[in-house]
């Protein structure tokens, strides 16, 4: 019998833990009664407050005789690490033995692109006869079902590696040479291993979770050597490697329309740039972009994006791009990725003078435009060619403020 296993909600932004950490003592202790088959990290919206970082969701899927053990281990684990004391944290488990119903990979991609209820996720799991155990308000039921239902057609795989108990919540000694040594040997088969504009290793996270560092692949194999070549600066007490629709683009939807774009989902949106970028407080740029039927939205590109603010200010009204990212709850769309379709080469300008050289002015409405000093005259304004600092190219956030889910420019999925 294969018995599928989902998991969500375990972990505490103040306490730490991991929901993957949990996947992974899980792998170790249901070999003992089955064969752990699949291993799924499976990010779903990221624009939802619920989540407490990445919101992450794990799935295994075990070949058992055992099943009720199996549950029972499951359960046993995730009452073991789940920070039930934080009062955000609503830890929620899914089985579900045999075929998965069509119903669940529908649910997955709507756990992706739209806020759901709870109520939702436990109508479909009764309706499909599946057993789910919700703890405090079992939040974490419409992860499960949704990592279960994750089909993973594009994947990526990362590795884990977990730090000993006693190491938990303190500072992490990674040698960034041997991250840069490793990621100079694997990438792009390996991705978002260090940022270079800002000189940051990306591979450990800075919070008290039991995570060590992660490296995300094309496969598992690489990301298992890729692991091989970092120097820890301690002892790693567990790994795992599960495979994962990180870096897949899966959260975008493709909209032909600003009437289509709605709160909480992830677009991908084409239109013309109808303002001048403008920089607030803080340092985050926005413009207004205009679709093929005139209606407007705004964009953000916010401060931690970096230097791809620079791509934003370098737009004008008039150039044609195609925009990535999440949607707010009043509807601004938070910048991943800016396509530049087309850039205006030219503007529209009062003529010059022939005799002397200068602008001229208008000559009131209709009238052209004349020199004043020369009395010279000429009927309309003339094209100026316009220096761009912009390339007809896909433009991302730099590594560092990449969204787990998206995709960097240099994967080749
Ligand atoms: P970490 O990345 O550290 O594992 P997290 O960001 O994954 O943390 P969770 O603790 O998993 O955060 O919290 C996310 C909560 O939101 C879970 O309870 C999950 O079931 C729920 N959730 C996930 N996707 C949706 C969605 N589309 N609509 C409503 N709730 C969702």
């Amino acid at each position: 019998m294969l018995l599928h296993i989902g998991i969500d909600d375990t972990d505490s932004r103040k306490h730490g833990m991991c929901t993957t950490y949990i996947g992974a003592v899980l792998m170790r202790r249901l070999a003992k009664v089955g064969e752990v088959e699949e291993a799924k990290l499976v990010r779903l919206n990221p624009n939802i407050k619920y989540k407490t970082r990445g919101n992450a969701a794990i799935a295994l899927a075990v070949r058992t005789k055992k099943v009720e053990e199996a549950k029972r281990i499951t359960k046993q684990a995730v009452e073991e690490f789940a920070v039930l004391e934080d009062e955000n944290t609503n830890p929620g488990i899914v089985f579900h033995e045999g075929e998965l119903p069509e119903d669940f990979s529908r649910f997955y991609h709507r756990a992706l692109h739209e806020v759901v209820g709870i109520d939702q996720a436990e109508r479909l799991l009764r309706r499909h006869g599946a057993e789910y155990v919700k703890y405090k308000l079992g939040r974490g039921i419409v992860g499960a079902l949704a990592a279960i239902g994750a089909e993973l057609e594009q994947a990526t795989y990362e590795y884990i590696a977990y730090r000993a108990r006693e190491r938990w919540g303190t500072r992490r000694n990674i040698d960034a040479a041997s991250v840069l040594a490793m990621d100079a040997l694997t990438f792009p088969l390996t991705f978002n291993n260090f940022d270079y504009g800002e000189g940051r290793v990306l591979i450990a996270p800075h919070t008290p979770c039991p995570v060590l560092f992660g490296i995300r692949g094309i496969n598992a194999q690489v990301v298992e050597e890729a692991a091989k070549l970092v120097l820890p600066g301690e002892e790693i007490a567990l790994s795992a490697v599960y495979k994962t629709n990180q870096g897949t683009d899966a959260h975008l939807e493709e909209v032909s329309r600003v009437a289509e774009v709605r709160p909480f989902s992830s677009v991908i949106l084409t239109g013309e740039v109808a303002s001048e970028p403008e920089i607030i407080r803080g340092g985050h740029v926005f413009f207004r972009l205009r679709d093929d039927h005139g209606e407007e939205i705004t964009c953000a590109a916010y401060e931690p994006t970096r230097q791809f603010r620079g791509v934003v200010r370098a737009l004008i009204p008039g150039d044609r791009v195609k925009v990535y990212g999440g949607v707010d709850e009043s509807r601004t769309i938070n910048l991943e990725k800016l396509e530049v379709l087309r850039l205006r080469r030219e503007r529209l300008v009062n003529p010059q003078c022939k005799n002397c050289g200068r602008r001229m002015e208008s000559a009131g409405r209709g009238k052209g435009y004349r020199c004043r000093r020369c009395r010279t005259r000429a009927e309309e304004k003339v094209r100026e060619r316009l220096e761009r600092n912009l390339q007809e190219k896909l433009y991302s956030v730099p590594p560092i403020a990449m969204r787990h889910l998206s995709k960097p420019p240099v994967l080749a999925l």
